[in-house]
């Protein structure tokens, strides 16, 4: 049987320094263990075919679809600050893209599908557990309304990978609106190559920054665009706890998406120095690190474009100067935007920056759940009663003098408690991919137990409602349950 994808594929028309052409390697016994139907019926396709061994064999790289052209990416980028010139796709493979109902191109790409030209010492594998830490948290990111990659479907190779110790392959489908990176552009400019940053620069606008292309400089729109792009990204990471871990420009995306989920977590308590990868020992990608990071990596897209500003240095420099300075005041727009409606303001007045900032104090101070403390604030907001959200404070009396100030401001606003409860509901989510129970699941499903990995998806998709029956899942670890690390 021949399986139809309905490619239309473009990246692979680019010169053939953008990529390598290299086909799958095929798996031992590739088994299913989750298809994403609503997302493949969105891609134009069929999900009982995918559901089919022929499917199986296809999203473990095993059999290609009709119409593939299979290639990897090059790309350079800086890994914690250090430049290497070059990196690609070592373990992942672009199948093609399609178009979506939507009317938006979307790569296939599969990754753990073996080695390419761009693996270096690397097995082009990937392990059980990290396959379905994407999984969840990349769909997880999707239900919060945040931008990212999407996961189709997770595979088992049936051959074992060899990390710290032996563990069981894995291959997801993972779907972007791209996978170029800022340091795709700087693979070109390394070289350079400024025919290629060029090239580079008119797909990206094509394909992701349309309205880009009327401007009077599109290359000036083109970062100013990713500026933006970046600065809100930021913002909604901030606001719902979240930390990439890895924030290498190689893992930065062009069109403003969370991408390369690796060793990332969700914070439980607030702490703005909070790390979790077992690779970050300076502690650079923070979680209150992050948006200095994000502009750090822009700054390497500016340096890579500079030759399509002006033929003058000096001029270039001054102009890519001045649209990187916006990033300060769109990511703080954004996040200081976030934080009030958090707190259930609608209208913005003096004072309320500090207002905030005092709250999330206290709560860095009594190890207060950052999810939890704004999700039972949403409570307290439609009612008088602040029990619930002391209780996240070691020193609940912490809250209290706070509380009073949040009253006295909540009642200079016209809207009824319900309207504001409604509101604060809707942006502080009551569930999140917690580190505890998300290394649950992958500890099952090394044992061969998914049903946990299933419930957690289904609990995560709502995760603005309140779902009674899984109420376990909102709470924080107990002390034994605690993810110090995670590992990629
Ligand atoms: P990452 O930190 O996963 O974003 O990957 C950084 C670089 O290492 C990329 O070029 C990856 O393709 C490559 N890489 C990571 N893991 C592997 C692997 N198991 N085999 C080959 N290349 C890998
Ligand atoms: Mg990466
Ligand atoms: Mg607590």
């Amino acid at each position: 049987m021949t399986v139809h994808f309905p490619f239309q594929n473009t990246y692979s028309a680019l010169p053939a320094n953008f990529f390598a052409r290299v086909a799958p390697t095929p798996v031992a016994a590739p088994r299913l263990i989750k298809l994403n139907r609503t997302l493949a019926v969105h891609l134009g396709l069929d999900p009982d075919v995918l559901d089919s061994p022929e499917g199986a064999e296809i999203l473990a790289g095993k059999r290609l679809p009709d119409g593939a052209d299979p290639i990897a990416m090059a790309y350079a980028g800086h890994q914690f600050g250090q430049f290497v010139p070059q990196l690609g796709d070592g373990r992942a493979i672009l199948l093609g893209e399609v178009i979506d109902k939507d009317g938006v191109r979307r790569d296939i790409q599969l990754k753990g599908s073996g080695p390419t030209p761009f693996s270096r010492r690397g097995d082009g594998r990937a392990a059980l557990g990290p396959v379905l830490r994407e999984y969840i948290v990349s769909e997880a990111m999707f239900a919060l309304g945040i931008p990212t990659t999407r996961s189709l479907a997770a595979v088992t190779s049936g051959e074992s990978v060899m990390r710290e110790t032996m563990l069981p392959g894995a291959v997801l489908t993972r779907v972007a609106a791209s996978h170029i990176r800022v340091g795709t552009f700087q693979f070109f400019a390394a070289r350079g190559d400024t025919d290629g940053v060029r090239q580079l620069a008119d797909h990206v606008i094509a394909r992701h920054y349309p309205d880009v292309a009327k401007a009077e400089r599109p290359y000036h729109a083109l970062l100013e665009g990713v500026v933006a792009r970046q600065a809100d990204l930021l913002a909604r990471w901030l606001l719902v706890g979240f930390i990439h871990g890895v924030m290498n420009t190689d893992n930065t995306s062009i069109s403003g998406e969370t991408i390369d989920y690796g060793p990332c977590a969700f914070m439980d308590e607030y702490n703005p120095a909070q790390v979790f990868s077992s690779i970050d020992e300076m502690g650079r990608y923070a979680y209150a690190n992050q948006p200095r990071i994000a502009l750090w990596n822009l700054t390497r897209l500016a340096e890579c474009l500079l030759t399509l500003f002006s033929d003058e240095q000096d001029k270039a420099i001054e102009q890519a100067q001045f649209i990187l300075g916006e990033f300060a005041d769109k990511f703080t727009a954004a996040y200081q935007a976030g934080l009030r409606r958090k707190i259930g303001l609608f209208t913005s007045r003096d004072g309320d920056e500090a207002l905030v900032q005092d709250l999330l104090d206290a709560m860095a101070k009594n190890q207060a759940d950052f999810t939890l403390t704004f999700r039972r604030l949403s409570d307290a907001a439609g009612d008088a009663d602040n029990d619930s959200v002391r209780a996240q404070f070691t020193d609940p009396t912490a809250f209290d003098e706070w509380a009073a100030r949040w009253r006295e401001r909540l009642a200079d606003e016209p809207q009824s408690a319900a309207e504001r409860q409604a509101a604060m509901r809707a942006v502080n989510p009551a569930f999140i991919p917690r580190n505890h129970r998300v290394e649950a699941v992958i500890a099952a499903a090394v044992n061969n137990d998914y049903a946990p990995f299933e419930e957690l998806l289904t609990v995560l998709s709502k995760p603005f409602e309140d779902q009674p029956t899984f109420a376990a899942y909102t709470e924080p670890p107990l002390p034994e349950q605690r993810v110090l690390q995670t590992f990629c």
